[in-house]
C-alpha cells in the first residue's frame, strides 16, 4: 500500500443529527503535521469492493496540539459518509494517507473571509482557529446552513466569537429564514470585505454563487481559494504496477529534478507519491486544478478534466491526477 499510515480512533463526538467528528491518532505514536484547511484519505471497508477512499477535511488545528480531528456528515444515499457515522467507535483502526491539500493560507496574519456551507466548515473552522491563535489578521465567517440544527460547531463558534470579540465577526445565514444563499445576496454579503484573502468550501451551487460574486465585485481571483468535496473514483491506496510498458519522466519540483519511468496506466500524481515526491493535489478527480502543473517536453492525456480550458491546455498545464503518458520522455515543471 502506497504511504498509509494505521490511525485508531480515540474518540467519536456527534456534533449534530447526521454529522459526527472522529478524532484519530497515528497507532505509530508519531505526530502527524499538517496544515489548518489539509485534510485527511481514509480507507473505508466495503463488502463490494474491499474498500472505498474518502477525503475529510481536518476541523482541529495544529496548534491545538490534540489527536486529528475529521467531521464527516452524512451524504443521502451515501456509502463513506454513512459507514463512518454508523460504524466508528473508539478502539477501531483506519487506514489513512497523510495530510494533504493546498486549501489552507499562505499567512496565519492575512485579513480573512471565509465562507463555508454545511460541513464545508470543517476546513474552514481549522483555517480560522488557527489564524486567531497564532495569526493577527481580522477573520470574517459567513456560514450557510439548512437550519438551526445543522449547524455544526455552533458552540465552538460562539466562543471563539467570544475569545476575539475585536477580530472575529461570524454571519449565519439560515436557508430555513432566509432562503438559499443567491448572487446577489452573496454579493452584498462579501462586498464590505473585497480586501480580503478568500476561502470557500460548501456545496457546488453555494461555492459558485460566491465564486460569481467575487468575480462581479472585482476581487483578485488568486486571492480566491475554493475547496472541492467530491468523492474519489479510484484506489490512492493501490501500489504502482510497475510490470507494464513504461514511458520515462523527468519531473521539475520545488527547485527539485528527479527522473522515474512512468508505468502506461499510472496517473501522474499516483507515481510521484508512490516515489515519495510530495507533488500537491486535492480533489484527485480532474474537479480541481490543485494538481495542476506544465509539460514541456513530450505528450500526455488526460482522463478526465472539468477545470482547465482550451487556453490552458495549449499553454501545456495539464492535471497531475489525470495525467498519463503518450510519448516515450516526458518533461513536466511544477515551477
Ligand atoms: C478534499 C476533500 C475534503 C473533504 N472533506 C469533507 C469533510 O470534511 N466532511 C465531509 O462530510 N465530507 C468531506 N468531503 C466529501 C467526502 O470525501 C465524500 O465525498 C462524502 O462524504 C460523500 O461520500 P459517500 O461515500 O458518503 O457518498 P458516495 O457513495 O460517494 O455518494 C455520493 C452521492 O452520489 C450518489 N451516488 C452514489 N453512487 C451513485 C450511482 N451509481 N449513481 C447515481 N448516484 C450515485 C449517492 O446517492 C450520493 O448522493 C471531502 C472531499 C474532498 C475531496
Amino acid at each position: 500500500m502506497s504511504g498509509a499510515i494505521t490511525l485508531r480512533v480515540v474518540g467519536v463526538v456527534a456534533e449534530t443529527h447526521d454529522a459526527v467528528s472522529l478524532e484519530l491518532v497515528a497507532e505509530s505514536g508519531q505526530r502527524l503535521p499538517y496544515r489548518p484547511g489539509q485534510f485527511l484519505t481514509l480507507r473505508i471497508p466495503s463488502a463490494q469492493t474491499g474498500s472505498v477512499a474518502r477525503s475529510y477535511s481536518l476541523s482541529s488545528g495544529p496548534h491545538e496540539g490534540g489527536p486529528l480531528k475529521v467531521t464527516v456528515k452524512r451524504t443521502e444515499g451515501g456509502y463513506g459518509s454513512n459507514w463512518l457515522c454508523d460504524n466508528a467507535v473508539v478502539g477501531m483502526t483506519i487506514d489513512s494517507l497523510s495530510p494533504a491539500g493546498i486549501f489552507t493560507p499562505d499567512s496565519l496574519d492575512a485579513d480573512l473571509l471565509l465562507l463555508a456551507a454545511g460541513s464545508g466548515i470543517t476546513p474552514v473552522l481549522s483555517i480560522l482557529k488557527s489564524a486567531l491563535a497564532q495569526g493577527a489578521g481580522r477573520c470574517t465567517l459567513i456560514y450557510a446552513n439548512r437550519d438551526e440544527n445543522s449547524v455544526i460547531f455552533a458552540d465552538e463558534l460562539k466562543s471563539l466569537t467570544a475569545a476575539y470579540p475585536d477580530r472575529l465577526v461570524v454571519l449565519h445565514w439560515l436557508e430555513s429564514v432566509q432562503g438559499l444563499p443567491s448572487v446577489r445576496t452573496v454579493t452584498a454579503l462579501v462586498a464590505p470585505w473585497t480586501d480580503r484573502e478568500v476561502f470557500i468550501c460548501g456545496p457546488v451551487p453555494f461555492m459558485d454563487a460566491v465564486v460569481t460574486a467575487t468575480g462581479d465585485l472585482g476581487m483578485d481571483r488568486t486571492r480566491v481559494h475554493v475547496e472541492k468535496f467530491v468523492s474519489l473514483s479510484g484506489d490512492p491506496f493501490a501500489e504502482v504496477d510497475d510490470t507494464g510498458d513504461a514511458a520515462l519522466v523527468e519531473v521539475e519540483l520545488d527547485g527539485t529534478t528527479t527522473e522515474f519511468a512512468w508505468p502506461r496506466n499510472t496517473v501522474l500524481l499516483d507515481l510521484l507519491l508512490a516515489r515519495g515526491v510530495e507533488a500537491p493535489y486535492s480533489c484527485r478527480e480532474g474537479a480541481c486544478s490543485a494538481c495542476v502543473c506544465r509539460v514541456v517536453d513530450g505528450e500526455v492525456k488526460l482522463l478526465r478534466n472539468e477545470v482547465l480550458e482550451r487556453e490552458d491546455l495549449a499553454d501545456g498545464y495539464v492535471l497531475a491526477c489525470q495525467a498519463v503518458p503518450v510519448t516515450d520522455t516526458v518533461r513536466i515543471t511544477y515551477e
